[in-house]
């Protein structure tokens, strides 16, 4: 297919922002597609391979300057002065291309293959001479695109599509190309996409017109899968009312997720976010193949780390650096052992267990995991409707250092990828802090006008001194009807700027907001050296001194013995 045909598919895509009328337009083009270019289907995503592929683009916006200023002749500090004005790459691609196209004529046709091709060429380059080639790949396309072409090769480069189409739109929209739009179509959908994590194989059989044939994908042992996720509960009661009685209460524990494959020749070892760890865990897989009995399987658990001495679990922040490290795995082994905790089975000798009630999934685990206590053992389970025994398993959850407590249903089923109601999580409140803001940027589109991001400082140790720890843009209203508004904000922090600089200023600390965060992060981009991942505005706080906002001390604290890890946890 010609690329000019996919640019001209998002352009329409992202001329409406009813989510009905996208699905009307992708539905159309699906219907059309024909089963050789099912590879559109990841561009449609912004991506080149499948979600299960860990190959991604990985282009920064540097190098795409470059090239669009190759393609164009126009100086790098120009396109970057257009940038600036425009603020989408994509458009100032657009732009630029559009310039030199009049005065010479576009000699080649793009075609959707050649631009996979070209993309497809970029994460596989290593070594000398790596920047010179990519830049070669990407300007090869850019000088064939037409301007509309140029705006999305460019917005894919960056992973930044902007063309508001997520996996859901994609799913509704091969539902009603292929057979009717009910939930129980969607479901079965969702299914198949869950279980295969590749978009073009679910459109490829979809096209055939059976539904029924969807649920014919199944796992694969060694393509990496979803994990189930849980949701909260905030009390024993409500856990038990939710799920009925009895329940499986496990040990919460505070380590990282880990998805172990094993097949005909091979053990692997996969994250929550689909990275293939398994050269980081040498050990892991001895445990696996000693300890656990079966042809094949997939299992679910969490690796824990422990003190190499007093064999004491340390939280989840001790064990990071064993995920991402290349070099010196076998010292760092020793260092910062860990023990898999087993919760979940998955697939089991030829055969998906998905269905099979998590009562039967349990049992079966611990007939094949040999319980190797500090290298592989089950997850600690009470079967009960007694919520003092439940307390006082929670109690020796948190004194053991882990995080609470999760209640399963005996009768479920696995469903990868989704947050399920029938696996409840019980752990003690999260905290907030009260942090004032110091700096704010004006927004986009239909917040332009606004200040739509919000810089938060907390309290140093010294007087009057404030310390950068993120950047907050969510929690706030559109509207004023429904709470505290950009334009609110926008409206308290005019008065207070001290320093403006394009679209960004600093402003007199005065305003204290409430915020929640995901994870607290060691950033070097910030004073403070920390950054709240996801900081969530709550409430305006008019009633807090600054003399008592949150300290740097605390955030410190807080992130010595802070629990989870969002990526992996
Ligand atoms: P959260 O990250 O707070 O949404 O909690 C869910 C996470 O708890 C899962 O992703 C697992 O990594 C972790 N976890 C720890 N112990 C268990 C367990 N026994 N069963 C399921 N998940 C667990």
């Amino acid at each position: 297919m010609n690329y000019l045909k996919l640019a001209q598919l998002y352009e329409a895509i992202s001329s409406t922002t009813k989510r009905l009328e996208k699905m009307d337009i992708l539905s159309n083009f699906l219907k059309d597609l024909a089963k050789e270019d099912k590879e559109i289907l990841y561009l449609l995503l912004g991506d080149i391979y499948p979600e299960y592929d860990e190959r991604r683009i990985g282009i920064s916006n540097q190098l795409v300057i470059k090239a669009i200023s190759k393609a164009t002749g126009i100086e790098g500090d120009s396109v970057v002065k257009e940038w600036k004005k425009i603020g989408d790459l994509g458009e100032v691609a657009e732009k630029l291309i559009s310039g030199k196209k009049q005065a010479t004529l576009q000699d080649q046709t793009l075609t959707t293959k050649k631009v996979l091709e070209n993309l497809r060429k970029l994460p596989e380059l290593e070594g000398k001479g790596t920047v010179g080639k990519k830049l070669g790949l990407i300007t090869e396309l850019l000088t064939s695109a037409s301007p509309i072409e140029a705006k999305y090769l460019v917005r894919t480069l960056i992973g930044d599509l902007r063309i508001g189409i997520l996996e859901g739109t994609i799913r509704e929209s091969l539902a009603s190309a292929f057979f009717e739009r009910t939930k129980e179509n969607s479901e079965i959908i969702q299914r198949a996409i869950d279980k295969s994590n590749d978009i073009a194989i679910v459109f490829e059989v979809a096209k055939k017109g059976k539904i029924k044939s969807l649920e014919d994908i199944s796992l694969q042992v060694g393509k990496p899968i979803k994990a189930m996720l849980a949701q909260k509960t905030a009390t024993i009661e409500s856990a038990f009312k939710a799920l009925g009685k009895p329940c499986a209460v496990e040990y919460k524990y505070d380590g990282f997720r880990l998805l172990i494959h094993k097949g005909a020749d091979k053990i692997a070892l996969f994250t929550r976010s689909l990275e293939n760890v398994t050269n980081q865990f040498p050990e892991v897989v001895e445990y696996v193949k000693k300890y656990v009995k079966g042809d094949s399987f997939i299992l679910d658990s969490e690796a824990v780390g422990y003190h190499k001495k007093t064999k004491e679990y340390t939280p989840f922040q001790a064990i990071s650096q064993r995920i991402r490290r290349k070099y010196g795995i076998e010292k760092l082994q020793k260092e910062l052992p860990v023990e898999i905790n087993v919760f979940d089975i998955l697939y089991y000798n030829g055969k998906s267990e998905l269905d099979t009630p998590f009562e039967k999934r349990s049992k079966l685990l611990r007939k094949i995991v040999k319980d190797t206590p500090y290298k592989i053992v089950v997850a600690k389970q009470i079967i009960t409707e007694d919520g003092g025994k439940v307390t006082e398993f929670y109690d020796k959850a948190i004194k053991d250092n882990q995080e609470g407590v999760i209640f399963k249903n005996l009768k479920a089923e696995y469903k990868p990828g989704r947050r399920v109601g029938h696996m409840l999580k019980l752990k003690p409140e999260e905290k907030d802090y009260d942090l004032v803001i110091t700096g704010a940027e004006y927004g986009k589109g239909k917040r332009s006008g606004w200040f739509s991001s919000f810089i938060l400082s907390c309290k140093s140790g010294g007087k009057g001194e404030y310390l950068e720890v993120g950047k907050m843009g969510t929690g706030i209203k559109e509207k004023s009807e429904q709470g505290v508004s950009f334009e609110e904000l926008t409206n308290q922090i005019k008065p207070l700027i001290l320093e403006e600089n394009e679209k960004r200023v600093k402003i007199k600390p005065k305003i204290v907001v409430a915020v929640t965060y995901q994870e607290i992060q060691f950033s070097p981009n910030y004073d403070s050296k920390y950054a709240l991942r996801f900081p969530r505005f709550i409430a305006l706080r008019p009633d807090k001194p600054l003399s008592e906002i949150t300290t740097i001390k605390e955030i410190q604290d807080d992130f010595k013995n802070q629990k989870r890890n969002y990526r992996y946890g």
